[in-house]
């Protein structure tokens, strides 16, 4: 039964607390989580800061200053995270969110600080996710931090797939990197010659083992794998020259050239020997996609934790903007809104506060997909020895019939009982879980980091001149750049934008997906103010799109959605991360509404604090939803070609003297046409006659239902800028400038 919301009106006192972020992002009941963060927050806003500040940025070199950044990290236990705790790690089971919360933390202050430590799990990630179990005891345990009386440094990795151009780079398949057997003794492990050159890697000033990409240079070796090569490995290990870059300079990047001779036990995840010939349990692309799903959620993490970073400084310069001058007197308007008695100010801050918490959310939740998934993984592992089932094609088998039988599963009403299988049957349960983490790590990532950077320069820009200075609070400037590198690493845009164009059609995904139109709905019954009827009608949207655009041709008859038509799949692609993003948001708002009346430490502020957020989520789902439809309609329309004032297009239009006929019987039926032809040929001035697109139709009523889901919002947006001119804040940052 439908209930009115009970919110009182009361308005939002102060930033966000620590207990409603545990409650949104779904780390309440995480006591170690909780530490965790704090223990990062006292090193992000402690040593970090104080390095920016004091000019750590305005060089390129792994100075000693940067490098007491990492005896810092190992203090506070976050070098630690990685490993299990048998390996001198802080807690077991998956560690998806833990790494995110790290990276939020230290990444609300500098980006580079957190990419060198997540750089670190980055090189020891091929390890954990595809390493034999003696790899990753050897490694796991010589990067976890020196226990108490153990004097030892832990060893530090970095990561290398990208090579000089032309070769590695957003196309992973183009290795130069090689790898060729030098001596194969008789009942020996054969030795391995390693030639790699690195781009851009992160940690070479450093590390200690570099996880390599490389490829077969020998017919004893089939295709491309994963290797470990070590600081002590004869041979050349040179760490090259430092990369120029202009953002994350507190992380240490260079062009490393190895030449190395290595066990082929270093061959990640091990190998057999068939006939002679040397063949890797995985190629280096197996690898990569393994890690980088993980990965890649980290990376949009910290984008979003620079949005949310941004508004406090952002609301203070704004107050204190005209404080001082002789007009603006305390207790005048000037005196104490400042520019925030600007509409237009408070306006932007809106959007990029509600950008950062869509996109907070949307990353947390992808996290958190994956901590669900890992464990699941080692049980269809588990499952396939026990089954038998070896082979990619053998797998794939079974999961296809898994991915059915989710599908049909997923469609059934919510009460029906056969549904309980969702979450009992294993293979049921793996396929739809893998299906979501499959589009939202790269929405994540694109989103994120893009749209992020788009938004942090709106941040950047309501701090006028002093946004892009160095003294600017919050560093502001160097989160601009530094989202830009987000973007980019760890796979470009258009990877991501490639991997949704396959992922968002798996049939297991869109049958959530269906699910969501009507979850929404039934939120928005609810709690009709977080905007999630407006998000609903825009998938819905989206998803006819799609399926018009996967039935449909274009001009000239070519298939629309089809890989090399990125023109199609990305924008869609795009669109559907407005949405995933969007109702990530409102899903954590509701969590907040339904368990912080719970926690005491929350129950004052906890209706204004709900009322604000809801606002956020119908700011951001009406933003959302405007972009749905702008590309939707680009799509579905911009492939046809506009007719025009030749014979076809004259064909379709009315004729004066046919006009005067009909006049004749029905009076007044002129008034109703347009693109008339005259007899001697001449048309109204324009580009041809209008386009009439009758399949389309179910897509103008979708426009038009969106258009009036707007209703509301912008009045969302008046209370929450309201709210955001009266929250309280402290007196200083508690991190320097
Ligand atoms: C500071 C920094 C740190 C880094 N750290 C590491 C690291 O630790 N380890 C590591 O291996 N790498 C690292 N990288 C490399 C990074 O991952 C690559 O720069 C990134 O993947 C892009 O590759 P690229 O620079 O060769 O761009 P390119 O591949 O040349 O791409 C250029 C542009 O073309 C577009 N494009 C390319 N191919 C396609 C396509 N098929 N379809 C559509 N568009 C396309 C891209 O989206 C991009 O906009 C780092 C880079 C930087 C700058």
């Amino acid at each position: 039964m439908a209930t009115v919301s009970s919110v009182q009106p009361e308005t939002l006192r102060t930033l966000p607390s620590d207990a409603a972020r545990q409650i949104q992002w779904g780390f309440a009941d995480r006591y170690d989580l909780q530490l965790l963060v704090q223990s990062t927050r006292a090193i992000a806003r402690g040593p970090v800061a104080r390095l920016v500040a004091s000019g750590g940025r305005n060089s390129h070199e792994w100075t000693p200053e940067k490098a007491l950044l990492l005896e810092a990290f190992d203090g506070a236990g976050i070098t630690a995270v990685f490993v299990e705790p048998e390996e001198g790690g802080l807690f077991g089971g998956p560690k998806n969110l833990a790494l995110a919360l790290v990276a939020f933390e230290l990444a609300w202050v500098d980006g580079g600080a957190a990419t060198a430590s997540l750089a670190g799990c980055l090189a020891l990630a091929p390890i954990h996710e595809r390493g034999t179990p003696e790899q990753q005891r050897r490694y796991m345990k010589l990067a976890a931090p020196g226990q108490p009386g153990e004097d030892r440094k832990p060893w530090r990795g970095a990561f290398c797939l990208t090579e000089p151009i032309p070769y590695v780079g957003v196309d992973t398949g183009m290795l130069n990197g090689k790898v060729r057997i030098v001596e194969w003794k008789p009942g020996q492990e054969p030795v391995l010659q390693v030639e790699k050159r690195g781009r851009f890697i992160t940690n070479i000033g450093f590390a200690n083992f570099i996880t390599a990409a490389v490829d077969s240079d020998d017919e004893r070796i089939k295709g491309s794998c994963i290797v470990i090569l070590e600081e002590g490995d004869s041979g050349v290990f040179d760490r090259g020259t430092p990369t120029k870059k202009m953002v994350h300079q507190l992380s240490s990047t260079g062009d490393p050239i190895f030449n190395l001779r290595i066990p082929a036990s270093r061959i990640v995840g091990g190998y057999e020997v068939k006939e002679g010939v040397i063949i890797p349990r995985y190629n280096h692309s197996e690898v990569i996609e393994a890690v980088f799903r993980r990965t890649r959620v980290t990376v949009g993490v910290m984008t979003a934790a620079k949005l949310l970073s941004s508004v406090e400084p952002i609301i203070r310069y704004q107050r204190t903007r005209f404080r001082g001058a002789e007009t603006a007197t305390p207790g005048s308007v000037r005196f104490e809104l400042g520019l925030q008695a600007r509409e237009d100010a408070l306006h932007r801050l809106v959007d990029v506060w509600a950008t950062g918490e869509a996109s907070a959310s949307l990353a947390f939740a992808a996290a958190r997909v994956f901590d669900e998934l890992d464990p699941l993984e080692k049980e269809m592992e588990k499952l396939y020895a026990e089954r038998g089932v070896t082979g990619g094609k053998a797998k794939m088998k079974l999961l296809r019939e898994a991915s059915d039988q989710a599908v049909k599963l997923i469609e059934l009403p919510a009460r029906d009982a056969r549904k309980v299988a969702l979450h009992s049957d294993l293979l049921v349960r793996f396929a739809a879980l893998d299906s979501l983490a499959d589009v939202l790590c790269p929405a994540a990532k694109l989103w994120n980091t893009g749209w992020g950077a788009q938004m942090m320069r709106e941040a950047v820009s309501l701090m006028g001149g002093y946004g892009i200075t160095e003294d600017c609070p919050g560093f502001l400037g160097n989160k601009w750049m530094d989202a830009q590198l987000e973007a980019t690493y760890e796979g470009p845009e258009a990877v991501q934008r490639r991997q949704l164009s396959v992922t968002m059609t798996n049939p297991v995904f869109l049958a959530q997906f269906r699910g969501w139109i009507g979850e929404m709905r039934g939120i928005a019954a609810e709690y009709p103010g977080t905007g999630g009827c407006a998000l609903a009608t825009a998938m819905t949207m989206w998803y006819w799109t799609l399926h018009h655009l996967q039935r449909s041709k274009d001009a000239d008859g070519s298939k629309l959605y089809q890989s090399a038509r990125q023109g199609v799949t990305f924008p869609l692609a795009d669109a559907l991360c407005w949405l995933v993003a969007a109702r990530s948001q409102i899903l954590d708002v509701l969590r907040l509404r339904q368990q912080g009346a719970a926690d005491a430490s929350l129950a004052e502020g906890l209706a204004g604090l709900v009322k604000f957020m809801t606002d956020l989520c119908h700011v951001q789902s009406s933003r959302a939803s405007g972009e749905v439809d702008r590309i939707c309609t680009e799509l579905v329309f911009g492939y046809n070609r506009h007719p025009s004032w030749d014979e076809a297009g004259a064909r379709s239009c009315w004729h004066q003297d046919e006009l005067d006929e009909i006049e004749g019987l029905i009076p007044g039926f002129n008034a109703y046409a347009f693109d008339v032809v005259q007899s001697d040929g001449s048309h109204p001035q324009k580009a041809g006659p209008c386009v009439k697109c009758d399949e389309a139709q179910p897509f103008f009523m979708l426009r038009t239902k969106l258009a009036l889901c707007h209703t509301g919002s912008r009045l969302a947006k008046d209370r929450a800028a309201e709210a955001i001119s009266k929250i309280m804040i402290p007196e200083a940052l508690d991190y320097p400038a």
